[in-house]
């Protein structure tokens, strides 16, 4: 897909690295802290947590004086760009910034005294320090001196379904654009969040087409992980598919880890980010199914991150009906039946094991294959053979007896090297 082309921003410094969002560089996966920033120690272990799981900025918020105090301690123990957010009190912003904060998200909305901003903008200025201007959907409120302007705004909307809430948006970038390219700053990210998917799609997109500066995607109040996660993917990865956006933060009521893995994993599954770890396929299961593959799928799930760390496809499926295609497809698959599970390594049939042992079995064929992948013997996405499934598995067999006959496993041999 094309990316659209931004500014570049550029986020840090050299003891925590850098990091660069925009102008063509890959799209950054950022989340925010859930604890107090000033209890040092919490805070910091939930940065470093962030960070290992993948985390290339991190947020926090420092609404009172202890919050920006403790930063110049948590930014000492921590290893990637953190970020303040401010609202109201723009004396935080300069404490942060002080402390040696990497980026600051400033609602100017939010503080009534155009000074104050502008002292926020100077400091951030002369420090080289990034600055994320964000409007949120509710706190866009109509002011009767720029009503006019909105008028004609949502008149450029009108074949808009959100064509009115689009326009203040637009209205409310530009009035902040303005004070700060008043002061000559321009090291500036844009955000425009609503909790509409919809919404988010239409203004981002909107956003992408009048503004040159990188664009920071996310939906607001997105809700628990289990709703929130389909709320934030189809809003973002419908932007991300039409190129638009260049750093992400998905946002759960939840453990922000989630926020990072799902947003890696969505920026895995749209080719914008090459997988570092193991990827599960799994079938849904259905009447044919004869092994507990919930539970095996959920226990190979929490185990893998842990003992696999190179990109390999593991398949775990229910029958014969996809599994010979699945084994194919996958680096390491299993396909059960009959209480019993039939493994492959890169097409290769390697082991029968009855249920209880499909996990144990399962996984040290991944170590075994990684430590070969290491060694340089094989690689990854190699086939050493074609499985020939059976044909017809039958309408509603499971396949158990093509299985047991051997009539799965014929195989045309394919020299892979
Ligand atoms: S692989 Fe087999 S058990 Fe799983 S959904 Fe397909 S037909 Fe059903």
């Amino acid at each position: 897909m094309t990316r659209r082309t931004t500014k570049q921003i550029s986020v840090g410094d050299d003891r925590c690295g850098i990091v660069l969002i925009g102008g063509g560089a890959p799209v950054v996966v950022q989340t925010m802290t859930v604890g107090p920033t000033h209890l040092i120690d919490a805070c910091v272990a939930e940065i470093n947590t962030l960070a290992a799981a993948g985390a290339q900025l991190v947020r926090v918020a420092v609404p009172q004086r202890k919050d920006t105090a403790a930063l110049v301690e948590i930014l000492d123990q921590t290893s990637v760009p953190i970020l303040a957010d401010v609202h109201f009190h723009y004396q935080r912003a300069l404490e942060a910034i002080e402390a040696g904060v990497h980026k600051i998200r400033l609602n100017p909305g939010n503080i009534s005294d155009r000074r104050q901003v502008n002292a926020v903008i100077d400091a951030c200025g002369e420090r080289s320090i990034p600055i994320r201007i964000g409007v949120n959907e509710g706190s866009i409120v109509e002011r009767k001196d720029k009503k006019l302007r909105m008028e004609e705004l949502g008149k450029v909307f009108s074949d808009n379904r959100n064509g009115h809430l689009i326009a203040l948006m637009i209205a409310k970038l530009e009035e902040y654009l303005d004070i700060f390219h008043e002061r000559g700053f321009h090291d500036i990210c844009l955000s425009a969040k609503s909790m509409d998917p919809a919404v988010v799609i239409d203004a981002y997109t909107e956003i992408s087409r009048r503004f040159e500066y990188p664009l920071h995607l996310g939906l607001t109040h997105a809700g628990p992980r289990e709703t929130g996660t389909i709320r934030s993917i189809v809003a973002l990865g419908t932007l991300l598919a039409n190129g638009i956006g260049d750093t992400i933060r998905i946002s759960y009521a939840s453990d922000s880890i989630h926020e990072v893995n799902d947003g890696l994993e969505m920026l895995y599954c749209l080719g914008l980010r090459e997988r570092k770890g193991p990827e599960l396929i799994a079938c849904p299961t259905c009447g044919r199914i004869q092994v507990d593959l919930f539970t095996l799928v959920e226990q190979v799930r929490r185990t893998l991150d842990d003992q696999i760390t190179i990109p390999m496809k593991i398949a775990v499926m229910g029958c014969v009906v996809n599994g010979p295609g699945e084994a194919e497809g996958a680096d390491v698959a299993v396909f059960a039946g009959d209480r019993r599970g039939i493994i492959y390594v890169q097409g290769q049939r390697v082991a029968s094991v009855p249920e209880p042992e499909i996990l144990d079995r399962l996984l040290l064929e991944c170590r075994i294959l990684q430590d070969r992948v290491r060694a340089g013997e094989c690689t990854l996405g190699q086939k050493n053979v074609q499985i020939i499934p059976p044909d017809p598995i039958g309408e509603l067999g499971s396949g158990v007896e093509r299985i047991e006959a051997g009539l799965v496993e014929q195989v045309t041999v394919r020299r892979s090297g």
